[in-house]
């Protein structure tokens, strides 16, 4: 199978499944005081640094979570505050969007939901005008997303977010370890992220909380104290052990991974749209990841083509919300008809995705996209 669904979930790098087979050998709690526990914070504290290496801050800003729908959660429950607005856009990912809805859904006009254009893109002059009146508490805004990989231009939104007196969230869960983010420019307040988006185990994440951060304590699990008391519960040493060691590995190589990458992506895009009527990339005039494509198949159903190429792995919509029969409410927030949005695929590339992988799945794809035309044709006679 070519699999082209890094933003689904990515294969673990070699380092990362090394370090959690290494780590579940041993035994220790780390929180324990002997030897065995010692050596268990340890590797925690490795992994903390590494981490807080990819991201240009400090270890002790980084709280582990059990993925980034966890972090999302925290940083949401934790910043806002009843009486403030919310902002955030109508194009997050469900653990940013329901956890907004969730939070004022006694007063549903403290949420302020951003538009977005064809592109993708929220319009600066609107959060602008939204900050405009100081009662905007917090701004949650996603570094790419996950169906388009259209990026956030984040710094003029913190600068106009900080200029008002809100915090600034950003859900990097698809930008991390894929693009630089580095924390000592982008002034964000908190930001999440997930390792199996770049080569760590599934079940791992981390939100960041920049030290001075007016945040209230309002941890989502109580217990123990772990983890500065923001989440209690014994550490999972392997899997955030193998998430540090992905961290390093993708710090190493990103640069040139990325480069790559997006010639991968360029040259799937070439292939499908000279092979293929009627098809449009969206977002593709953003700016956006490297390895993500969103390509619409006018009228011709996504579940139907992605059916007629077993040898190809991708996701129509969002793998996120597998199992739901919605469209994708990206789409329809960027103008697309439901039926639009239902013929589009996602494709997405990463660290091992080669060249060949790339002609093969674009040429699979187009065999795909004829079948099902010439079928629903012969089906309508
Ligand atoms: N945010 C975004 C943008 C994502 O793409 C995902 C994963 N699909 C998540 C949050 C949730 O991450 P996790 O599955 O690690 O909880």
């Amino acid at each position: 199978v070519v699999y082209l669904d890094y933003n689904a979930t990515a294969p673990m790098r070699p380092e990362a499944v090394a370090t959690v087979i290494d780590v579940m050998r041993s035994v220790g709690n780390a929180s324990s005081p002997h030897a065995p526990g010692r050596d268990a914070a340890r590797r925690v504290d490795v992994a903390r640094r590494q981490l807080a290496e990819l991201l240009n801050c400090s270890p002790g800003e980084i709280i582990f979570t059990a993925g980034a729908t966890e972090a999302n959660n925290l940083a949401l429950r934790a910043a806002h505050t009843i009486g403030h607005r919310l902002v955030t856009s109508r194009v997050e990912h469900p653990a940013v969007l329901e956890t907004a809805r969730d939070l004022t859904k006694d007063l549903p006009a403290s949420l302020v939901l951003l538009a977005v254009d064809r592109d993708g893109l929220v319009d600066p002059a609107e959060l602008e005008h939204v900050l405009g009146d100081g009662s905007v508490g917090l701004v949650s805004l996603m570094a790419a997303n996950n169906e388009t990989g259209v990026l956030t231009d984040l710094d003029p939104v913190v600068k106009a977010a900080h200029a008002a007196g809100a915090l600034v969230h950003t859900d990097a869960t698809q930008m991390i370890g894929r693009l630089p983010l580095d924390l000592a420019e982008v002034d964000v307040d908190l930001l999440s992220l997930s390792a199996h988006k770049f080569g760590g185990p599934q079940g791992v994440g981390a939100l960041f909380v920049r030290r001075g951060a007016m945040l209230p304590f309002r941890p989502l699990l109580t217990g123990g104290g772990q983890e500065r008391g923001w989440r209690a519960g014994t550490l999972n040493v392997a899997g955030i052990a193998g998430a540090g060691a992905a961290a390093a590995a993708a710090h190493r190589s990103f640069a040139e991974e990325a480069r790559r990458i997006g010639r991968l992506r360029d040259l799937l895009e070439e292939s499908l749209t000279a092979q293929v009527s009627a098809c449009w990339i969206n977002g593709g005039r953003s700016p956006r990841l490297p390895g993500v494509s969103s390509v619409t198949f006018d009228g011709t159903p996504a579940d139907a083509v992605i059916a007629a190429m077993p040898g190809v792995a991708v996701s129509d919509g969002s793998a996120c919300a597998s199992g739901a029969p919605t469209p994708s409410h990206v789409l329809l927030a960027m103008g697309l008809t439901r039926e639009q949005a239902d013929s589009t695929v996602r494709f997405s590339l990463g660290y091992a995705t080669t060249e060949a992988e790339v002609i093969d799945a674009a040429d699979a794809v187009a065999r795909a996209v004829r079948h099902v035309r010439t079928t629903m044709t012969s089906a309508h006679v």
